[in-house]
């Protein structure tokens, strides 16, 4: 099995690493109100999780 020859130095690794989180992913859109969400969350737009009010979320 090939091994790296050299340990890659910390401003190689971050440098890489530093395009990984550039994008935050949005899972699927929120059944009450229909605004994007990361699944498993509390929507934030109305504050609720499976048709249950979790938060109360201030509107504008
Ligand atoms: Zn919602």
């Amino acid at each position: 099995m090939a091994v790296p020859k050299r340990k890659s130095s910390k401003r190689k690794c971050r440098a890489r690493k530093g395009s990984h989180a550039s994008t935050i992913r949005v899972g699927q859109a929120c059944p009450e109100c229909s605004a994007p969400k990361q699944p498993h969350r509390v929507c934030p737009k109305c504050g609720q999780y499976r048709g249950v009010q979790v938060l109360t979320v201030e509107s504008d």
